[in-house]
């Protein structure tokens, strides 16, 4: 069989074993996708059952003895061979999943998820009514259980280092705080100077734009991307997210708001972003242990770069603007491309994370940094949530929320657990525009191809510098090979400074 790799029995195993994983992992993810797209609400109870049965099997086949020892026996098989290799690689990602699944006694796991559920309930109704009372307990709950996790992982530099090891491989606590200490000065100064100045009319996109139009406009802006539609799907759900299951099909969702046009349009390309990246990564990885991505950081930059440094650029509405102001003519007839322009980039602190602009969304982020770490330290207690976070949105941006609902109750991911993934958003922005730089380098036309609509350029060097990789290597990793550099602030606020520089004249 001459061209095709051969294996030991034991890695030939190794992978058997990983294809299997792999298969039930896609029927969870469609659980979850079928779950937020189209399942009835009558279905949430068994559904929730469906979805913990699955876990508790990939669990159980995961976290064996027997399979450690197949991981043991393969680093010794694989000794001294070129860490490079996709063989070594595979062990080491693998690995690294497995030790932390099989730290996590059983019990555990069933408390959390069970814990999870039932503090998602509670999240919806609190953030329907406003009321935090009502999140509480779980959100107690689920800071306690989320502790007795972090003790699995002693001993650590810091206590919240293995819950953003969780999202982020590699990265610590310390190397967050000294990237976000050096960003928040530039980005409360850049703030500033923009407030100094009058705010541009964006009054034309808070408008009820006919949503058959907005489809339509999305799903062309995508597709001239290079969102794969035979790997893929677009549906409508609540909260826009990416999904997959498999590299051959990637799944998106958005939706419309009847107030703004922009929400499902950047949260398309956003999403798309995220589709592109799954949708790049080398074929040989299908079903295999590299098949995933590298972090979340790494699949905010792409995210991040299709939805703001390509969508809300003037390249991209200088070729766009036409058609759509064509398709929403009662209300942008009389709106200019340099006012839409202005408008779609307009800098405002605001009470809502997903809908900050460019200037001002890492801040939101920096402050649930804080707050999850004194969370986790214990000098800050679930209690005083509220009052905390209000106290943090006045000192960050200057204004407070009128209410809970639009303060600490806005994200879902603490009723989900998932304390350290809000850093990877921030770091996902900064990656983003370290890449583009790069890109901008190697490729200084890639402006006018832009305006000309053309993208071929951009995601072929995505895919191969980002995508094609999968989880082979840790983001650092790919940061460094892919621009020279670790995940550094600098060219993000550059980039801020001179786009804002030009809309704002600075
Ligand atoms: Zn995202």
């Amino acid at each position: 069989m001459s061209g095709k790799t051969e294996y030991s029995p034991k890695m030939q195993a190794l992978f058997e074993r990983v294809a299997e994983f792999s298969d039930l992992e896609g029927i969870m993810a469609l659980l979850g996708w079928d779950q937020q797209v189209y399942m009835p609400p009558g279905g949430a109870e068994e559904r929730g059952l469906q979805s913990a049965a699955l876990g508790r099997i990939l669990h159980e086949k995961f976290a064996t003895e027997e399979f450690g020892q197949l991981i043991a026996d393969l680093e010794d098989e694989i000794g001294d061979l070129n860490a490079e290799t996709d063989v070594a690689r595979s062990v080491k990602v693998i690995k690294r999943n497995y030790e932390k699944q099989v730290k996590v006694p059983l019990p555990l796991l069933m408390e959390s998820i069970k814990a999870q559920t039932m503090a998602h309930e509670a999240w919806v109704q609190a953030k329907a009514r406003s009321d935090f009372s009502i999140f509480k307990p779980h959100l107690e709950t689920i800071v306690d259980l989320r502790k007795q996790y972090v003790e699995l992982f002693q001993p650590y530099d810091h206590i919240y280092d293995p819950l953003l090891d969780d999202f982020e491989p590699g990265m610590k606590t310390a190397d967050v705080k000294e990237i976000f200490d050096k960003l928040r000065p530039q980005q409360v100064e850049l703030l500033q100077a923009i407030t100094e100045k009058e705010l541009p009319d964006n009054s034309f996109i808070k408008q009820p734009y006919k949503e058959d139009y907005q489809d339509l406009f999305g799903r062309h802006v995508i597709t001239c991307f290079g969102y794969d539609w035979q790997r893929g799907r677009m549906d409508v759900a609540p909260h826009p997210f990416t999904t997959g299951f498999g590299l051959g099909d990637v799944r998106i969702t958005t939706r419309y708001l009847k107030d703004d046009v922009g929400s499902a349009l950047f949260s398309t390309m956003h999403e798309s972003g995220h589709a592109m990246y799954a949708q790049g990564v080398s074929e040989k990885y299908k079903r295999h242990p590299l098949g995933g991505a590298a972090s979340l950081a790494i699949h905010e930059s792409q995210s991040r770069l299709w939805e703001n440094i390509i969508g809300r650029s003037k390249e991209f509405w200088t070729y766009f603007y036409p058609s759509f102001q064509m398709l929403f003519p009662e209300y942008l007839a009389e709106v200019s491309l340099a006012d839409f322009y202005r408008g779609i980039n307009r800098v405002e602190p605001s009470f809502i994370r997903v809908e900050a602009d460019e200037a001002t969304y890492n801040m939101h982020i920096m402050l649930r940094l804080e707050i999850e770490i004194g969370l986790m330290e214990g000098t800050i207690n679930v209690g005083d949530l509220p009052e905390i976070w209000n106290n943090k949105m006045q000192d960050y941006l200057g204004i407070t929320p009128p209410d809970d609902a639009r303060g600490v109750l806005q994200d879902i991911h603490w009723s989900g657990g998932m304390i350290g993934y809000f850093p990877t958003y921030a770091l996902g922005n900064l990656a983003s525009v370290q890449l583009w730089e790069k890109l901008l380098q190697e490729h200084p036309n890639v402006p006018d191809e832009i305006a000309q609509a053309k993208f071929d350029t951009i995601l072929a060097w995505m895919r191969e510098h980002v995508h094609q990789y999968g989880a082979k290597y840790d983001p650092q990793e790919i940061m460094i090979k892919a621009t020279g550099s670790k995940i550094t602030p600098e060219p993000y606020m550059a980039y801020l400074r001179k786009k804002y520089a030009e809309i704002y004249d600075l």
